[in-house]
């Protein structure tokens, strides 16, 4: 099973980003995650629309979005225009989820469903045949610097054994508090 990378752009330093996306760029990070928090569905604020438009002209690796937004449906389109590959979506903030996963498939992009800790795997099962990927939570959503939660690494094999056993295209993504301590847990699931 191949692994990709998608390091946070929680991480960069935003006072020059420029030269933290030519690194990016230079690197072996398989794809760019970049988590947009709204102040609603998350107590924290990160950076919205213009900024991932700028982002792209000058990034060429896919573009990640982790939207921990409140009603992302109202957003979809305009993310996929401003750049976004793989558009993420949190279960916990949206009513429809089978209409927004094909409303992002319509607009071309791929389409990922995010869970919160609290949120049991069960919940996304019924979608997983129409997902490109599923997000697993290993902190809460919202804030940098969190410690992993170990107590998250039984959804990963959950959601693994679901997709073998359907023999499904899905990505698993493991998002939180991963680093070179904990990587080889993360993967070993
Ligand atoms: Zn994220």
């Amino acid at each position: 099973m191949a692994h990709l990378i998608s390091p946070s752009m929680l991480s960069a330093n935003f006072c020059n980003l420029a030269q933290d996306i030519e690194m990016i760029n230079q690197s072996q990070a398989d794809w760019f995650h970049i988590d947009v928090m709204d102040g609603v569905f998350v107590p924290n604020i990160s950076f919205g629309l213009p900024v991932i438009e700028s982002l792209r002209k000058t990034c060429g690796l896919v573009f990640d979005v982790h939207l921990m937004i409140t009603e992302p449906e109202r957003y979809a389109e305009r993310f996929a225009n401003a750049g976004a590959d793989i558009i993420t979506f949190h279960y916990e903030a949206c009513a429809d989820p089978a209409a927004l996963i094909k409303k992002i498939r319509e607009l071309g992009k791929k389409a990922s469903i995010s869970i919160s800790p609290k949120t049991p795997a069960e919940a996304v099962l019924p979608f997983l045949s129409e997902l490109d990927m599923v997000l697993v939570m290993t902190v809460e959503p919202g804030f940098g610097g969190q410690s992993f939660m170990a107590d998250q690494l039984p959804k990963i094999a959950a959601f693994r054994k679901e997709i073998i056993k359907r023999n499904l295209k899905c990505h698993i993504e493991v998002d939180g508090g991963i680093g070179e301590k904990n990587v080889d847990l993360v993967v070993s699931n």
